[in-house]
């Protein structure tokens, strides 16, 4: 059976570095604030929005939700975004995605300051990652990172093979590896052979977001998976990419989904917000 690698005390390291820097900030009269801009009222957007409040809150930081309806016109969003860059009490912003159709995702997202940008979403952000510059990345793939680190699990030189391309998790997650000297594979839905690629690796990331995806037939012994991936199921219940009972046998280490990358998430969330909070109120 594999070491199962859990996210709680990943998150709580990361958390009480966080909580030491926000007790600094608040003697200085600095409270640390993020605003959650959400539009309709998608199920799995406010599930994230309650928890990233809970969290938040409880490291001592404020959060403003800023909730539209559905059909608000992008102009209107994108004054919304203005008025949130321009407001000195708030020290970031995240867009829950996805958007409703009418509304460009790519403009809402390049149009929040790069400083407040805590989830690394702008062309700042997303170039800083592929230029290997200080930045904000994307909270999901600075938790993979976070991860192996915390449980010393070696990226330079190992081969690392990625699932999913999308510029939120699979692009910078594969640029934050190369910067740390892996040898990245990038895999898509149009790549062949999928379980060959993926039984190369030493450490193979799942983020595709289709439950089952990565079965015994894709793994090999000594192998770290780590599970990006989260679906909601027919029950509510959150389904990972891994197989994890038939993988778990098979590998060295794995990550479980609920419990795993997701956790993590919500910490490296709060270190952006701290960090943006610490530079936009240096004198
Ligand atoms: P996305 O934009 O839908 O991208 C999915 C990627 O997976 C695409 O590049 C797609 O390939 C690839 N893919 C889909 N089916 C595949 C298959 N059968 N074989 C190989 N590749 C396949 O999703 P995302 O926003 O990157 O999110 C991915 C997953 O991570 C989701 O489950 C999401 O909920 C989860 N997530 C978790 C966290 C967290 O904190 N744990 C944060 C963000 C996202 P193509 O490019 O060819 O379509």
């Amino acid at each position: 059976m594999a070491r199962i690698l859990y996210g709680r005390p990943v998150a709580e390291a990361i958390s009480e570095d966080v909580h030491g820097r926000v007790d600094r900030l608040t003697r200085r009269g600095v409270y640390p604030a993020l605003a959650i801009v959400r539009v309709g009222q998608n199920g799995s957007q406010t599930a994230y929005e309650r928890t990233a409040v809970r969290r938040l809150e409880n490291l001592g930081m404020d959060v403003q939700c800023f909730a539209f309806k559905e059909d608000i016109p992008e102009s209107e969003l994108l004054s919304a975004i203005e008025r949130i860059n321009a407001d000195p009490l708030i020290h970031g912003c995240i867009v829950l995605l996805p958007l409703p159709g009418h509304i460009r995702s790519r403009l809402i997202c390049s149009s929040i300051a790069p400083l407040k940008d805590v989830d690394g979403v702008t062309g700042d952000s997303i170039s800083a990652v592929f230029l290997g510059e200080a930045g904000f990345s994307p909270c999901a793939p600075g938790s993979c990172i976070e991860l192996l680190d915390y449980y010393g699990i070696g990226i330079k030189g190992r081969r690392v093979c990625v699932v999913g391309r999308s510029l939120v998790v699979g692009r910078p997650l594969s640029m934050l590896l190369l910067a740390r000297d892996a040898t990245v594979t990038i895999c898509h839905s149009d790549t062949e052979d999928l379980a060959g690629e993926c039984r190369r690796a030493d450490i193979l990331i799942s983020a595709a977001g289709r439950p089952g995806l990565i079965t015994a037939d894709h793994v090999r012994a000594g192998q770290t998976v780590i599970d990006v991936g989260i679906t909601a199921g027919p029950d509510g219940e959150l389904l990972g990419d891994v197989a994890f009972e038939e993988v778990s046998g098979i590998v060295s280490a794995i990550t479980p989904v609920p419990g795993g990358i997701g956790v993590i998430a919500g910490s490296i969330l709060a270190k952006n917000l701290v960090t943006a909070a610490e530079i936009l109120s240096a004198d």
